[in-house]
């Protein structure tokens, strides 16, 4: 079925599509590109929807164009899960034609602490491009290829958006919600639903009742590390229990390849085990520093991000950070 997608339509350097159902779409990404997350195209027959924006406007440029192909509409909506800029940082290409719908907290971080990281990048790119080069100097002493093959895919990313910066307009959500908004179209009804905050503050995910497929944004990835920089890891798996309730087949994760609720089984092993193996490191005096990424974990992608999830439940524990 991916195929004929790609048949008819030219792939783009930043993801790739593949059909989950009639008229729904994982647009996946291409790892070391523009896209950093994943996306997804909805038909709704009369409109079009899609979840999430990717990071540069090339990636969002080729999204907008596959979507008006596969659905023959242009886009009408725009759910953005989160705020992180990997779900967001696309917004300005389907503005203002298209409605960007978040939750209220996700608009209020955005237009926050997101507008005000970007006003700064803008200010003082040297620094950052600095800091990229320094990456690229420990990039080459990495040992371990895993881990250096993924630094390379997010410096890689990492200069495709600042390539873009300085044409970036970071466009805020238009339409908020706080509990759930249905859209109702000719072909499907969508359900955006938030359960509160696990991932980042305030996560979004899109429910196909009637197709039962689930687009996650974060709180769900495929064969990659949860990512905790922002996480309340205890309340993620309480929104992950619950989500665990709703009729779903086939979920579009926020990273990796088209997956089941066995996938949210695995986040949540995941979360817990992390967790279990700080508090017993704390409870030892043991260092952070010896906790490496247990067995079950090893193959996943996202290996960056083992020592930061592993400090972040460790502020979390010892109440340096809430
Ligand atoms: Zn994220």
């Amino acid at each position: 079925m991916k195929n004929k997608v790609m048949e008819t339509l030219q792939g783009s350097k930043h993801f790739e599509l593949t059909r989950v159902a009639d008229g729904v779409y994982a647009a996946l990404s291409v790892p070391g590109t523009g896209s950093v997350g994943n996306a997804a195209i909805i038909d709704l027959g009369d409109s079009t929807l899609i979840v999430d924006s990717f990071t540069t406007i090339q990636a969002a440029e080729d999204l907008k164009t596959a979507a008006e192909f596969l659905t023959g509409n242009s886009v009408s909506y725009v759910i953005n899960t989160h705020w992180h800029s990997d779900h967001t940082s696309g917004n300005q290409v389907f503005a203002p034609k298209a409605h960007i719908i978040s939750t209220s907290t996700t608009r209020e971080i955005m237009a926050t602490f997101g507008k005000d990281r970007i006003s700064q990048q803008l200010v003082d790119p040297v620094t950052i491009n600095r800091a990229l080069n320094e990456i690229e100097r420990k990039i080459a002493q990495e040992t371990d290829q895993m881990l250096q093959k993924e630094m390379q895919w997010e410096l890689a990313s990492d200069r495709e958006y600042m390539k873009i910066l300085p044409q970036l307009v970071y466009t805020l959500p238009t339409l908020t919600f706080d509990h759930q908004l249905c859209i109702y179209g000719s072909l499907r009804k969508v359900h955006v639903i938030t359960y509160g905050g696990g991932h980042t503050e305030s996560d979004a995910f899109v429910y196909l009742p009637d197709d039962k497929i689930a687009v996650m944004g974060d709180l769900v990835l495929a064969k990659h590390q949860p990512v905790f920089n922002n996480a309340n890891p205890s309340e993620w798996l309480n929104i992950l229990e619950k989500v665990q309730q709703l009729d779903i087949e086939t979920i579009i994760p926020g990273h990796g390849e088209v997956c089941s609720k066995k996938e949210i089984v695995e986040v949540q092993e995941y979360i817990k085990d992390i967790m279990l193996l700080v508090e017993e490191t704390v409870q030892k005096n043991g260092s952070l520093d010896n906790i490496s990424v247990p067995k079950a974990y090893q193959n996943w992608y996202f290996s960056t991000y083992f020592k930061t999830n592993v400090q972040k439940v460790y502020d979390l524990l010892t109440k340096k950070s809430q």
